[in-house]
């Protein structure tokens, strides 16, 4: 069982979950060494090996051959099998109550997203959204945390390409702070955040990516990781309500981003993550769900850890500049 531990100075939460230590680092590889073969026999995401893995939870097939398929986590950060109990003591903690599934982007165990086709970035979405429908379906649920990392540096253990998702009883602090501001900023102006910024970013004309009809890619102004891409939904719906025409256009953005990617610095570690709608009703007029990508190139030093204060050595009008489609 996991723990959910809140800091009662910064505000900061933090997972106790000590069966992480036991999952096997099946990744040996460098950062920079991709996988050869599209299957590998000890590789439990691999197609054929299924009984390797835990309780499936969602699967496309095509032709009678699953394409993209999730499961639980065999080592998961927060579980569902127990009864939420808060304990506000001195500190505040909780049982880590939720569910983590692993998902599996494709069944090539060689695939990622530097040579993935567009229909398979839809296949991907649409579990993504199936994934996230059923989680968020649970009022103990505060939060969804949807992410995907991509070799070592980044944490991923595992080779064959894989996102993950996580219900979480909590909303982080950084999703808390970023809606907090949102909310502050609809209440006084009457429109959201992200369409001010939008509006502003494209008189400015420094720092857009790409615009196609519903979202928007940037390089945003204040980008803490060097090389960080921002996606944003143009509407305030929810991630839960993506319409299959969204995940078209969003699949079409993902394909050009990553083979523009893979030409600026070749296949290099990432991480990508959502940011989307707490569970709580209110929220959705002043908030729209995007997603953060964040090449990791760059460990973070002592001065980081020190003062939460990010040292970005490429500024982002450069990064538009060379991104730029
Ligand atoms: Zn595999
Ligand atoms: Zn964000």
């Amino acid at each position: 069982m996991s723990e959910i531990r809140t800091s009662l100075f910064s505000g900061q939460s933090v997972i106790i979950a000590k069966d992480r230590l036991k999952r096997p680092m099946k990744s040996e590889k460098t950062n920079y060494e991709i996988e050869i073969n599209e299957y590998e026999e000890d590789c439990p995401f691999c197609m054929g090996n299924e009984d390797q893995t835990t309780q499936e939870t969602f699967r496309i097939e095509e032709d009678n051959k699953w394409v993209v398929r999730s499961c639980y986590n065999m080592f998961p950060i927060i579980t569902p099998d127990y009864e939420l109990s808060k304990k506000h003591e001195f500190f505040i903690n909780s049982d880590g109550c939720g569910v983590h599934e692993v998902l599996v982007d494709t069944y090539r165990h060689n695939g990622h997203f530097f040579n993935m086709s567009t229909h398979e970035f839809e296949l991907l979405f649409t579990m993504y959204k199936d994934r996230y429908c059923d989680l968020i379906d649970d009022e103990d649920i505060k939060y969804i945390s949807l992410f995907k990392n991509f070799l070592r540096n980044s944490g991923a253990s595992m080779a064959h390409p894989h996102s993950q998702i996580i219900s979480l009883p909590i909303i982080p602090k950084d999703v808390l702070e970023e809606v907090n501001n949102c909310k502050i900023y609809f209440e006084e102006n009457n429109k959201t955040l992200h369409e001010s910024v939008i509006e502003y970013e494209r008189r400015a004309n420094k720092r857009i990516i790409h615009e196609s009809e519903n979202f928007i890619v940037l390089a945003p102004f204040a980008s803490i990781y060097s090389g960080e891409i921002s996606i944003i939904n143009k509407s305030n719906e929810k991630f839960e309500n993506i319409s299959s025409e969204n995940i078209k256009e969003i699949s079409l953005i993902f394909k050009n981003l990553f083979d523009k990617m893979n030409v600026v610095y070749g296949v290099i570690p990432f991480n990508i993550y959502l940011h989307s709608h707490p569970n709580y009703d209110d929220c959705e007029e002043y908030y729209n769900w995007h997603i953060h990508i964040v090449p990791r190139k760059y460990n973070h030093g002592g001065f980081e850890i020190a003062t939460g204060v990010f040292v970005n050595s490429t500024s982002p009008e450069k990064i538009a500049k060379l991104f730029k489609y």
